[in-house]
């Protein structure tokens, strides 16, 4: 693990070398003590990826990591305000929550993402983009099966989908591709929101590793 308290300590006392040193993702990994990367979770409505992702989002913090959510009903509110449901609309909300992620993670986040993101040509996309930009980038399939799905129905989206008043619903009348080489899948229909946040923590945390520091040595709790 890089000592970032003698980073710190010596920049403070040496400000004026802050501005000559180029501040990049080395740099900001070494102030953080941990690199950005981007967590994508994908799945139906219901599979689970709010709940991971905001509890995902405690464990992160516990462990020293700065994490950010974007969860995907949120993003609707703002930066995908106005858009809806067609293919070509989903593909931009994907989009832009793929490029806002980017933004976070190359300032030194984990982040992670909770949107159904049904086509897995955005989700190919992201991973090229983060490639490019050189961004630990794992996707994360939060399967349970449709009729668990429908049974959980929290937001009773499904109900009124059948009742046809939401149109291209993802698992009803649109399609979902899931996800052919996830880096992990949890069964949320067959283990418990902390069996799944286990595995989640501890890839989270291993995608966020610097090359060389020992697993948990900042104190993760899974
Ligand atoms: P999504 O964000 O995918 O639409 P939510 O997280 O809003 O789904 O809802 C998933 C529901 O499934 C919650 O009520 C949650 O408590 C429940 N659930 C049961 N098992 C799990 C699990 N292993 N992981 C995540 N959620 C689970």
């Amino acid at each position: 693990m890089p000592d970032k308290t003698k980073t710190s300590d010596r920049r403070l006392a040496a400000p004026g070398r802050v501005a000559e040193e180029p501040i990049t993702a080395t740099t900001r990994a070494a102030l953080l003590g941990h690199r950005g990367a981007i967590v994508w979770l994908t799945g139906l409505s219901a599979s689970g990826k709010s709940t991971l992702a905001a509890a995902l989002e405690k464990n992160l913090f516990r462990a020293r990591v700065l994490p950010v959510v974007l969860d995907g009903d949120v993003l609707r509110t703002g930066l995908s305000h106005g858009l809806g449901f067609s293919d070509a609309d989903r593909k931009e909300n994907i989009r832009r929550a793929a490029e806002a992620a980017l933004l976070l993670a190359e300032a030194g986040a984990v982040v992670v993402t909770a949107l159904i993101s049904p086509f897995r040509a955005d989700r190919r996309h992201i991973a090229d983009r983060c490639q490019v930009r050189g961004v630990a980038f794992a996707e994360v399939f939060v399967n349970a099966p449709l009729a668990e799905c429908e049974r959980r129905d929290p937001k009773q989206l499904y109900r009124r989908a059948r009742a046809g008043q939401l149109p291209s619903f993802t698992g009803i009348d649109s399609p979902y591709e899931p996800p052919l080489a996830p880096a992990l899948e949890l069964r949320t229909d067959r283990e418990s929101v902390e069996q799944s946040l286990e595995k989640l923590t501890a890839l989270a945390l291993n995608l966020a590793r610097l090359p060389g520091a020992a697993a948990g040595a900042r104190g993760a709790r899974t």
